[in-house]
């Protein structure tokens, strides 16, 4: 049963992986024997390092700010000539811009695009090549409940991660005969820094945590599980399915 989850002699590459769920992601990859480069633009990844050391497994820093598309091949190839190969590529590294629509600047609009969305498209299209050329792999796209609902005041963010369900059940489509599983993970409410404003705003708190069956905001640890199962043999005819890890959000 252990072998069904078992990451080791796997090479990973999580983006956003300096804090909040991105780093949880990588260092539970480790724990189930993955090594991991980790993509950061601002964010220090030094202390994820240092974790995923502490386990025993090889961990590498690659900075790079993802809105710049020809910052990508280099994130790819630093990480295939590190580990010698991509086994597995977590699209994490997200943003959002809160403002409501009719105030919603383009700036604001493309750069949430180009991180949520772009970027995706072109680290899956490098890794894939590489995954569909050593014959197996897997991609984990980081979704969100506004891959289904529309949200408030977040028209970038929430057109993005539908685009990511989309680009995740297109991928998913033309890799699945490759040996290449794309699947994504769509958190519900978690709290990290992402979510401070709306935790710090008392009514939508509130609102927020009425709605969530489980009666609690998720952890960061709430996605390692889901994630291993995703990137281990457990999930090898799982194939363009968006996995809602939301504490019952979706069914309310
Ligand atoms: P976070 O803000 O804590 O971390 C995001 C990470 O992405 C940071 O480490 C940051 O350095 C990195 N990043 C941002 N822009 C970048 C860029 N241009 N180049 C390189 N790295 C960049 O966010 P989080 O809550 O951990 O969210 C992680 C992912 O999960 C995001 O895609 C987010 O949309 C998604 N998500 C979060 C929640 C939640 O409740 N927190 C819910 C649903 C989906």
């Amino acid at each position: 049963m252990k072998e069904l989850f078992d990451l080791t002699g796997r090479t990973a590459l999580v983006t956003g992986a300096g804090r909040g769920l991105g780093a949880a992601i990588a260092v539970g990859l480790a724990g189930a024997g993955a090594d991991v480069a980790l993509v950061t633009n601002r964010t220090p990844a030094e202390e994820t390092k240092r974790r995923i050391e502490a386990l025993g497994r090889r961990a590498i820093v690659i900075t790079a700010d993802l809105s710049d598309r020809t910052a990508l091949p280099g994130v790819i190839e630093k990480t295939i000539s590190a580990f010698g190969r991509i086994d597995i590529l977590v699209n994490n590294a997200g943003i959002i811009r809160r403002t409501p629509a009719a105030e919603h600047s383009y700036a604001d609009w493309q750069e949430v695009l180009d991180v949520n969305l772009n970027s995706v498209f072109v680290l899956s299209q490098l890794a894939g090549r590489a995954m569909i050329e050593q014959g197996s792999g897997k991609i984990i796209n980081i979704a969100s409940m506004l891959s289904f609902q529309g949200g408030i005041n977040v028209p970038g963010y929430t057109a993005s991660k539908h685009a990511v369900a989309g680009l995740t059940k297109a991928l998913a489509n033309e890799w699945a005969p490759k040996n290449v599983q794309v699947n994504a993970i769509a958190p519900g409410y978690m709290s990290t820094d992402n979510t401070e404003a709306l935790r710090n705003d008392p009514v939508r708190s509130r609102q927020i945590l009425e709605r969530i069956p489980a009666g609690r905001w998720g952890t960061d640890q709430d996605l390692v599980g889901p994630a291993i199962m995703l990137a281990s043999r457990a999930s090898d005819y799982m194939s363009g399915h968006v996995l809602c890890v939301d504490g019952g959000w979706m069914v309310r």
